[in-house]
């Protein structure tokens, strides 16, 4: 199983295991479908040529076109973009979407390229790709480094090849074909995974605790969403530390101040804008005694050296693959619960296939109308997942993959693959 982290392994084969699945379909579900890597030599703004690394890893297909981020970012590598894909493919299997897995990228560093060298690169990329994305193939989105600026100029260039096709990426502007609620959707699908958890706990969200790692896109709307519903966000970081308020940050007029800030360029860090705060380093959020542990910045987090550390009641997966093996399998052994990745975060992806519905048939709907699409989805994704842990006596990961595994088999059978 190339396609599969270690983490997802340990899971992938529990499921392979209690659907008593053959060897043949396990290496069908368990590795890519289609790898694709190519050279981007271009000219830069400053004239010299530089060269990137592109890839699109395509996971699996059987119960949709691929769906999955393009990511632009220094560590881009096929095998992390394998495992980032083959992740793709549970979640969107969990939540009951009609796409398959798929994740793309970019080795480079977005913050040292230029506005035009960004937009060239994307051009560069999306001809590579030429006949291997398109609708009812392949929809890339943002993922770190991109954004919805990206998503336009992918949108145009596809265009000069095949004609004017929105629906080829999601997370456009919402003035370009883009859906109302997708900047956000990430994390306040993160919050209502959250509240839907302590509900079942029986922990009162009213002045419950929250530790959140990032203060990013997914991060900072969580804790917005998390604090308007009464909980109280005392902790959140950016790659420059921690800050700590026992009584609770002021996360609104901290998002504001960020976001009044250029895109591109230096931002305030969350020391610069926490009134009140103290200083905290992101080790110690991690071990912070709260209700709710939400690692929303980057991978592989908690490990099996710090899980030990983690006094958290819960744990929320914001960020894809946070926890590692080890991390995941020493807080299961402890008795945290921990809501996975592919349920936590599932609200971007939700509210993606959303706006491309809305591309396939020419509509655009409400904000409220996507809101209420994505909570619906989310909360039957929730009630599958606890009714399959309970069923199958296991942890809330292992029920995602014994759900979204299911569902490819049984995809895969029917087609008759
Ligand atoms: P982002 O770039 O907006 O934010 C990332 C945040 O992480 C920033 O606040 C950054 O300062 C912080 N950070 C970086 N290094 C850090 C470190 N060492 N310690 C603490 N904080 C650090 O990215 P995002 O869109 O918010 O994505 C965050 C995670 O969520 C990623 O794993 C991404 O793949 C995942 N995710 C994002 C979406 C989405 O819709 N944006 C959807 C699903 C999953």
């Amino acid at each position: 199983m190339d396609g599969v982290n270690a983490r997802d392994a340990h899971y992938l084969e529990q499921a392979f295991s209690r659907l008593e699945i053959c060897d043949d379909t396990r290496e069908l579900i368990g590795g890519s479908y289609r790898e694709i890597e190519f050279d981007l030599t271009l000219e830069l703004d400053d004239g010299q040529r530089a060269s990137f690394r592109g890839y699109r890893v395509q996971h699996d297909r059987n119960l949709g076109p691929f769906k999955g981020g393009l990511r632009y970012h220094p560590d881009v590598d096929r095998s992390h973009l394998r495992e980032l894909a083959a992740s793709m493919s549970w979640k969107t299997a969990l939540n009951d979407l009609p796409l398959g897995g798929a994740k793309g990228g970019v080795t480079c560093d977005p913050r040292v390229l230029s506005k035009r060298d960004l937009r060239e690169v994307t051009r560069r990329y999306v001809a590579r790709l030429g006949n291997m994305i398109g609708p009812e193939l392949d929809i890339p989105a943002p993922d770190m480094g991109t954004d919805e600026e990206t998503m336009a100029w992918f949108y145009d260039a596809y265009g000069l090849q095949h004609g004017d096709q929105p629906a080829v990426v999601t997370g456009k502007p919402v003035a370009l074909h883009g859906t109302y609620g997708r900047r956000a959707a990430t994390g306040e699908g993160v919050a209502l995974a959250t509240s839907l958890a302590a509900e079942r706990r029986g922990i009162d969200l009213q002045g419950a605790t929250v530790a959140i790692q990032g203060f990013g896109n997914v991060a900072s709307h969580a804790a917005l969403r998390l604090a308007e519903d009464g909980a109280r966000v005392v902790a959140v970081s950016d790659s420059g530390g921690a800050v700590y308020r026992s009584d609770g940050l002021p996360v609104a007029s901290m998002k504001a101040l960020r976001d009044e800030a250029p895109r591109r360029g230096d931002r305030p860090s969350v020391r610069d804008v926490a009134e009140g705060a103290e200083p905290l380093t992101s080790a110690e959020l991690l071990a912070l005694d709260v209700d709710v542990l939400v690692p929303a910045a980057i991978e592989h987090v908690i490990d099996e050296d710090n899980a030990d550390a983690v006094r958290a009641g819960m744990v929320v997966e914001g960020a894809n693959l946070p926890l590692t093996a080890g991390g995941s399998r020493s807080l299961e052994a402890r008795g945290v619960p921990v809501i996975p990745d592919v349920m936590a975060n599932a609200g971007g992806v939700i509210v993606s296939y959303l706006e491309w519905v809305q591309n396939r048939q020419g509509l655009r709907w409400s904000a409220e109308q996507v809101t209420d699409g994505m909570a619906q989805r989310m909360r039957a994704s929730w009630r599958t997942l606890c009714d399959v842990a309970d069923a199958d006596d296991c942890g809330y990961r292992q029920a995602a993959f014994n759900i979204a595994v299911e569902r490819i088999n049984t995809a895969i059978a029917l087609r008759g693959v």
